[in-house]
């Protein structure tokens, strides 16, 4: 058994939102106990990625260091003018993969699922896959 929805944000100029509750909730609407949970973004300049749900200042210091990473370049060609973003996408990554057990995504203590925006404030998509097994 599998099911696959969506949810939609909006999102500010640049930051990391939370989105382990929504995503939580499609487990729970799905009443799979056992399973994977895939976080997919079809986007080329948003990513999804985990990383720790206690302190939201490691949120802006993940935001620093990809700016300092991947800094806007005079270099770049790309006519839209966001390729930082892009790189930004690709090294984070258009998804993440969770395991489910006993209804409740398997996260560690300090993890939080986030939706990432690079090239905001946009409204984005943002699907959810549920596999039970
Ligand atoms: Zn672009």
């Amino acid at each position: 058994m599998s099911h696959t929805d969506f949810f939609t944000l909006s999102t500010p100029r640049e930051g990391l939102i939370p989105i382990t509750r929504v995503v939580q909730a499609f487990v729970d609407k799905s009443g799979i106990r056992d399973g994977i949970c895939v976080v997919f973004t079809p986007h080329t300049t948003s990513a999804v990625t985990i990383n720790e749900n206690a302190d939201p200042d490691v949120r802006d210091d993940l935001i620093l260091g990809l700016d300092a990473a991947f800094p806007d370049r005079p270099e770049f060609v790309h006519m839209e003018g966001n390729s930082h973003a892009h790189l930004k996408s690709s090294c984070v990554g258009a998804s993440e993969t969770v395991i489910i057990e006993d209804g409740k995504l398997l996260l560690g203590t300090w993890q939080g699922l986030y939706f990432c925006e690079f090239d905001g404030p946009r409204t984005r998509k943002c699907y959810v896959k549920i596999l039970e097994g």
